[in-house]
């Protein structure tokens, strides 16, 4: 299979207004959006859904400043969440649905074993609450005893009929930003679109004459390449070909995808994110993917952006992906690293923990594992580093305060140097990017 080569331990700091993906961005200076992020993600992409020379996506783990940190208090209903801000207008008060303790209660069972190796778990963490989207219940995190393995999950476990309590208040629920119209955004955009063109041969707005110059310049910048390799999920360009995203959320990585030239369809349980994906006119499935019967042998390609730390039974989904791929199809899976440096960073404050909705916290041994017993022979699994949304994230975690002011200057200087000392860690450490990316061939 080709390899990823560019992606390896790699990673995107990116300056938030020059992004908005799955996560939080702050999409333009005076009018911006926090999100969240599940499963896959969104991208900046235009309103429009047009992606032509200069417009290419962009997406992803890194750029996550939680929209709602919220403090630990159950007694606090009303969260200060600044969902679309404009001018100088520092925060919006967005009132979460009031819960009735009594029926949004999430409901457990114990998970003490490892998912992976069923080995005991070791308590990582214990009574870490939902501070980014108020999901009820206090939370401890298992780690798995062997360090081969290193598993990290959630014990005790929602109930799988529960899970959707801990979604009330999702980020897919939102509707998209359209990112901000000017020169930095430009540039970048057209930097992304002319190294995306050269490398992965998208031929979406015709050939740029400066393409070999973009390509230049993203090459000057490690941990924005990855990105760009990731906007894309490290797919070559396939004109035609089947793409299904699972866990697409409110299909922005979709409607990227489909402007590059593939014929895609995506699959959520949310039926909120679903129905916001049809909007934009999408092929969108509501359900799991096992529910939805597709034929075997039927997709080019499956991607599932930061989906599968939230799925119960991951080894099952990954079999499905392997069913109803085409043989040479590529599967493409993109997780929270939990050996990454910001974990060990910031500790119970990382971003990536994110419970109650992250089931299972993966190292790349344990998704490698995974993905073998789902079927797969040919695969890679790496670490990549795109760091800097997610060290912002954390920090406000740490912080334990929202913050709805993008971050200052100083703070994103901090966070592009942190990306670049992580991505120079990660060539000496393959464990230490903040992201897994698996990539499957069947
Ligand atoms: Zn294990």
């Amino acid at each position: 299979m080709e390899r990823a080569d560019d992606l390896r331990c790699t990673g995107a700091f990116r300056d938030c207004e020059e992004i908005s993906t799955h996560g939080f961005a702050y999409v333009a200076k005076n009018k911006r959006t926090l999100g969240g992020c599940r499963g896959h993600p969104t991208s900046g992409s235009s309103a429009s859904g047009h992606h032509a020379k200069g417009s290419l996506p962009t997406c992803g783990y890194s750029e996550f400043p939680p929209r709602n940190v919220v403090p630990d208090s159950d007694a606090r209903r009303e969260i200060a969440c600044s969902r679309t801000i404009s001018g100088e207008q520092m925060s919006a008060t967005h009132a979460l649905p009031r819960r009735d303790e009594s029926t949004d209660a999430i409901r457990t069972r114990p998970c003490p074993k490892c998912y992976v190796c069923e080995r005991q778990g070791e308590l990582l963490y214990e009574i870490l609450t939902d501070r980014l989207f108020g999901a009820p219940g206090k939370w401890n995190l298992k780690r798995c005893s062997d360090p081969k393995c290193g598993m990290v999950w959630l014990d005790p476990v929602p109930l799988e009929e529960d899970i959707s309590k801990a979604y009330r208040a999702y980020y897919t629920h939102e509707a998209d930003v359209p990112p901000a119209d000017n020169f930095a955004r430009r540039l970048y955009s057209r930097i992304q679109a002319g190294y995306v063109r050269t490398k992965y041969h998208y031929r979406q707005g015709g050939h740029d004459p400066w393409d070999q110059l973009s390509t230049l310049l993203a090459y000057l910048n490690p941990i924005r390449r990855a990105n760009f390799d990731l906007n894309v999920f490290c797919l070559h360009a396939k004109p035609n070909g089947r793409l299904l995203e699972v866990g697409c959320g409110s299909g922005t990585m979709l409607k990227s995808m489909q402007g590059l030239g593939w014929k895609v369809e995506g699959v959520d349980f949310d039926p909120a994110a679903v129905e916001a994906a049809r909007k934009k006119g999408l092929s969108v499935h509501l359900g799991t993917l096992s529910e939805q019967e597709f034929r075997a042998n039927s997709f080019d390609a499956i991607i599932m952006g930061h989906c599968i730390e939230h799925v119960p039974d991951p080894i099952n989904l990954l079999r499905e992906c392997y069913r109803i791929l085409k043989p040479g199809g590529r599967l493409v899976v993109i997780t929270p690293n939990v050996r990454s440096w910001g974990h060990r960073l910031y500790g119970a404050d990382w971003r990536g923990l994110e419970p109650p909705r992250h089931l299972h916290i993966f190292t790349l041994s344990s998704l490698a594992a995974v993905c073998a017993r789902a079927g797969f022979t040919g695969y890679e699994c790496r670490s990549a580093v795109r760091a800097n949304g997610i060290h912002l994230a954390s920090r406000m975690l740490r912080k334990g305060k929202l913050e709805s002011r993008p971050p200052s200057w100083n703070l994103r200087l901090l966070a592009e140097a942190t990306g670049l000392a992580q991505w120079a860690l990660s060539l000496v450490d393959r464990e230490a990017g903040e992201e897994i990316v698996l990539i499957s061939l069947k």
